[in-house]
């Protein structure tokens, strides 16, 4: 599986999906830029949103806030106060380490050995690893569980505490080492924040200190009363954004995963108080089957619901998916109750409420947030997507085999041959085609090869020109998946491709 993963890496470097920030100076730490068809991917993923929410959704509207906002927006929300990552050095390799991730780790350790002893089993036993699973009063693995369990309520309980002490203690009872240097040497734990800050105006006049915004959210609850009154909308309503946000992580790992600079998709729903666990329920389904929607199979996802709760939230949940490197956080849905809004009254001593007309009362209401990062999003389709095929004449393909509506390329148009007037005809096929579909011409090489490359970039369709076309107008639909062929009038194409790149 890490295998697989690395050679996504390099794939999506060698098609232009994405490459390291300012490559030619080596790159900039967890900073990424998306190439010419990763750019394209993304913008899908932000339509397949969007549309999803604002379209399909009448009491939802989007907004646009800016990255930079008042410095005492991140005290009420918190982030100045509370948005640290507990960090850990090794004195040895002089590495900087996140104490909770490293505990992840060791209990992602122990899962592993519990896995393995399962595995065994049911090897031995000759039963399917569920069974085993299920029956197993296996020895190790009771002893390995009642370890895992131990390490997990203790380390759930010093985050909930904050207890830095407690966290480094578990580093050092549990003989955790050093990738680096291997060794146990650990400082102490520390706090470390995690917003970016920069200042505004020159320092001769009184400069003052601004952050880059951790997360959207922010900026669609210091809008909320502008939206609600200019677009006289009725609670329940939402309301939509996608937008940068800046996160000094301090470990950056796994590619576009964890990123310094990356993109989040919000929708802030905000609902009345004693509604909220209900509207919570119906969002946690709605946003899973928008993931399902996308057809990589309903054992790729699963929900991960919190049992530790941020002091302001009164459930929270995430949408896992099935990366190469195990389930992993994709989307995550809270229950935020009033607590943003009721700080930012406080804050700013401007009145936020909701004038109720049915109720005739005002009240502050409560939100249910979803939020997704666009390039998490990115990095579940493609390693999803990404398939090593081996075909029947010997050859082997990669293919990328994202959905349809997602593919940067729809369609490929290419001459069979660069002579005869097969070039100007399939021109003109694409002429006719491109004000729908984002197509592109290719006339090098081998047929064979066009197909591979097309394939490698995940476009959906090809259609070659022939000989034939000429007399009769048609031509040569192939399909990525199944690369079976079939023989389409031109004038047909349009309604064809329109119907099959579809949701
Ligand atoms: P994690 O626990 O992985 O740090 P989080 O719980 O802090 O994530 P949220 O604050 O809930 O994440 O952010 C919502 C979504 O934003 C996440 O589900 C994830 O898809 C995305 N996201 C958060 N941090 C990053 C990051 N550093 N790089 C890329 N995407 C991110």
């Amino acid at each position: 599986q890490e295998d697989v993963f690395k050679k996504l890496v390099s794939h999506c470097k060698e098609y232009g999906f994405v490459f390291p920030s300012s490559d030619i100076y080596d790159g900039l730490g967890a900073v990424y830029d998306y190439g010419q068809m990763g750019v394209e991917l993304k913008n899908n993923i932000k339509k397949y949103w969007w549309d999803s929410m604002v379209l399909l959704h009448e009491n939802i509207v989007g907004i646009d806030s800016a990255i930079f906002m008042h410095p005492t927006i991140w005290k009420a929300s918190g982030h100045v106060d509370a948005f640290n990552d507990p960090l850990i050095d090794n004195k040895d390799s002089k590495k900087r380490y996140r104490a909770d991730v490293l505990i992840e780790d060791q209990l992602a350790k122990y899962d592993d050995k519990i896995n393995k002893e399962v595995a065994k089993a049911a090897k031995r036993f000759g039963e399917s690893f569920d069974e085993a699973q299920f029956r197993s009063t296996n020895g190790r693995v009771l002893e390995h569980q009642a370890k895992r369990d131990a390490l997990h309520t203790r380390f759930a309980k010093a985050l909930n505490d904050g207890n830095l002490e407690e966290l480094r203690q578990i580093i050092i009872d549990e003989e955790i080492v050093c990738p680096i240097s291997g060794t146990k040497n650990w400082t102490e734990v520390r706090q470390f924040n995690l917003m970016f800050s920069t200042e505004m105006g020159s320092t001769s006049d009184g400069a003052m200190k601004i952050y880059l915004r951790p997360e959207t959210a922010q900026g669609i609850f210091v809008n909320y009363l502008n939206v609600q009154k200019t677009g006289r909308m009725k609670v329940p309503f939402g309301i939509a954004q996608i937008g940068k946000a800046f996160r000094n992580e301090i470990v950056a790992r796994q590619f576009i995963f964890r990123m310094r600079e990356f993109e989040q998709m919000e929708m802030q729903f905000f609902v009345k108080p004693g509604t909220e666990l209900d509207w919570f329920k119906k969002w946690k389904e709605i946003r899973l089957k928008w993931h399902k929607a996308l057809g990589f199979g309903d054992a790729s996802y699963r929900y991960h619901d919190h049992d530790k709760l941020a002091h302001y939230a009164n459930a929270a949940t995430d949408i896992e998916f099935l990366m190469p490197f195990g389930f992993k956080e994709v989307e995550g849905i809270h229950s935020r109750t009033n607590f943003d809004l009721s700080q930012h009254e406080k804050f700013s001593g401007k009145s936020i409420k909701y004038f109720d007309p049915e109720l005739n009362e005002s009240y502050t209401p409560y939100v249910i947030e979803t939020s997704i990062g666009v390039d998490r999003m990115f990095l579940s389709i493609m390693s999803a997507s990404y398939c090593e095929e081996q075909l029947e004449n010997g050859e082997s393909r990669v293919v990328l085999k994202l959905p349809a509506a997602l593919a940067p390329v729809k369609l490929a148009v290419m001459p069979l041959v660069k002579k005869d007037g097969l070039p100007e005809k399939a021109r003109e096929v694409i002429d006719s085609l491109k004000f729908h579909f984002h197509c592109q011409y290719d006339e090098k090489d081998s047929i064979g090869k066009r197909y591979r490359r097309q394939d490698a970039i995940g476009t959906p369709y090809c259609v070659t020109v022939d000989h034939q076309t000429l007399e009769d107008n048609c031509v040569t639909l192939r399909n990525r998946d199944t690369m079976q062929q079939e023989r389409v009038a031109i004038s047909e194409l349009n309604n064809i491709i329109a119907d099959r790149v579809s949701i």
